[in-house]
């Protein structure tokens, strides 16, 4: 062996960017003005709660929970916790009491850490989770106490702790983070990620042909800190130096527009949805708002619309990025660029286009493949559909004390997606497995209906999900919300479909509604849909009678 064989530890690198630039800023939004803090700040509290965690007994491996917004102190967490060879179990805060509870035991949490306004979403389960000895209180200046019989404030928590740590050479394949999906079926299954994977993770995300991610920028991650691990963002930026802008709890559009021109941010990150929202206030009212900075706005966790990737390049030059992932991938799998191969250079604006619609290109050192049911791969046509299956060094080979074997098949992890892959090796997500509509014997993709629908001007958002048929099995019927002011016929929405689609895939029905349910994560509940639909004893048109 002729070279070091140091791990890759995250300790390695979370310092980094404090250490390189000790004066670029944390802010984060706050009820009255912002809070700032330096990089340097930030690092020397990570190390003085690692002291304060050692001091209270966690060690190695032992997890430590978060719930909590996207704040300087979840940063803190994210840094001091994992480098110091505990588990940050972030905690999502949008779960009810039965899943939070049955999360917390699994995972043996030890210590939770709570911002103050969140406390009473805790009181129901108190007394039921008994591995949690401490709860550590994050205040803001607001109000929220809890009956948790051993509590501390976290600034008197780290106050006078040394603030300089001395982190362990730990094994490269130890436990550093955790994170639960959502559970939308059964009970929710935990990913244990390692500080191996998330390095490795961390210096992919920033890469040129990635996100990009420079020590330049100034990073405002909207993706919630307990989604995926933030999509990783907070890791890259604390290892890069990048300026980090974070909303706290008031992630409603006007002020995280406010908030991005104010602090000049120039790369960002949502679900869709949180996209969807920032455009309808800067369409009604553009002036008030500088975004001349804003160059990258990275969108990812369910399929971005085409008529909204164009809206933001055309309108303001802002280059939005498709990233597919999931939990299980510690998230980022695939990821697509306006222009991603030199050979696209040449290509026009439109086809540009085409591609970011695409969930993009497998990030290097993974690899996807889709698979027929016998798992036989299917051609990369772009026409022949399989189950998405994907392996690689931050890809989950098991779920943490809960095996699912039907998840993985050999070294592979079987993602639940179905999807295309095109022969310019581009992945195209048709739906996921349970949403997928099944009408006569063929697939037919909500995420493409709903894709194109949302591009007419009066919508502003589209579902479309199954509903049983007696001859059909399933058929579509697309629920929309309109643009405020507007109207729409169903014949004005098949009409326009009829230019993509076949008319056997168009849907039966096209119900106008006020708002759509969305996940815990901010995605379309199609899950709820279908139960509201059933529920209010829904009828295709053509059985109505
Ligand atoms: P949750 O189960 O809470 O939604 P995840 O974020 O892990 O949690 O969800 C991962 C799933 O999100 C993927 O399996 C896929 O179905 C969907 N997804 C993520 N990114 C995209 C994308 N760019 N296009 C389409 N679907 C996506």
């Amino acid at each position: 062996m002729t070279m070091q064989r140091t791990p890759l530890l995250l300790s390695r690198i979370m310092g980094r960017g404090a250490a390189l630039d000790p004066h670029v800023e944390v802010v984060t939004l706050q009820e009255d003005g912002k809070h700032r803090q330096t990089l340097q700040a930030t690092w020397q509290r990570a190390n003085q709660l690692a002291s304060a965690l050692a001091g209270h007994g966690v060690g190695i491996g032992d997890r430590v929970a978060s719930f909590m917004w996207n704040n300087y102190r979840h940063l803190e967490l994210y840094q001091g916790v994992t480098s110091m060879g505990a588990v940050l179990h972030t905690l999502n805060i949008r779960l009810g009491p039965a899943d939070l509870e049955y999360i917390i035991n699994h995972a043996q949490d030890r210590i939770i850490f709570a911002d103050e306004d969140l406390l009473p979403l805790l009181d129901p389960i108190l007394d039921k989770i008994p591995s949690v000895e401490l709860l550590v209180i994050c205040r803001h200046g607001e109000s929220g106490e809890s009956a948790f019989p051993e509590q501390a404030d976290y600034e008197s928590f780290i106050d006078g702790q040394p603030t300089e740590y001395d982190w362990p050479e730990i094994d490269e394949n130890s436990p550093m983070g955790l994170c639960y999906t959502s559970g939308t079926t059964g009970k929710p299954k935990g990913v244990m990620y390692t500080h191996r994977s998330t390095y490795l993770h961390t210096i992919t995300e920033a890469m040129t042909d990635a996100m990009g991610l420079s020590a330049r920028d100034a990073l405002c991650g909207i993706v919630p800190m307990f989604h995926a691990m933030g999509w990783g963002l907070p890791f890259t930026a604390s290892m890069l130096g990048c300026k980090q802008v974070m909303p706290h709890r008031f992630t409603q559009p006007d002020r995280l527009i406010g908030l991005m021109s104010d602090e000049e941010v120039s790369i960002s990150a949502g679900v869709p949805t949180i996209w969807q929202g920032v455009m309808q206030i800067v369409q009604k009212d553009p002036d008030p708002f500088d975004l001349s900075k804003l160059d990258r706005l990275i969108c990812g966790g369910s399929a971005p619309p085409l008529a909204m990737m164009r809206w933001y390049w055309d309108t303001l030059g802002i280059e939005m990025i498709q990233a597919w992932g999931m939990t299980e991938t510690n998230p980022l799998g695939t990821l697509s660029r306006k222009v991603a191969k030199r050979s696209h250079l040449v290509l026009t604006e439109d086809q540009q286009f085409e591609n970011i619609s695409k969930a993009g290109l497998t990030m290097p050192g993974l690899e996807i493949e889709i698979f027929d049911e016998s798992f036989n791969p299917v051609p990369h046509d772009g026409e022949s559909v399989g189950e998405l299956l994907i392996r690689g060094p931050w890809i989950a080979s098991e779920y943490f004390n809960d095996p699912q074997p039907e998840k993985f098949h050999q070294d592979w992890l079987v993602t639940g997606d179905v999807a295309k892959i095109d022969p310019d090796q581009y992945l195209m997500i048709a739906d996921r497995s349970k949403d997928l509509i099944k009408s006569g014997g063929e697939w037919i993709s909500s995420v493409d209906l709903e894709n194109h629908i949302v591009a007419l001007e009066a919508i502003s958002q589209a579902a479309v999900v199954a509903q049983p048929h007696p001859k059909w099995d399933e058929r579509p019927v697309a629920l929309v919300v309109l643009n405020e002011g507007q109207s729409v016929s169903t014949d004005q929405v098949l009409e326009h479909c009829v230019s993509r689609f076949a008319r056997w895939q168009l849907p039966d029905d096209v119900i106008p509604v006020d708002s759509l349910p969305l996940t815990s994560t901010g995605k379309l509940d199609k899950k709820t849909i279908r139960a509201n639909l059933e529920a209010d004893g829904y009828q295709l048109p053509d059985l109505r009678e």
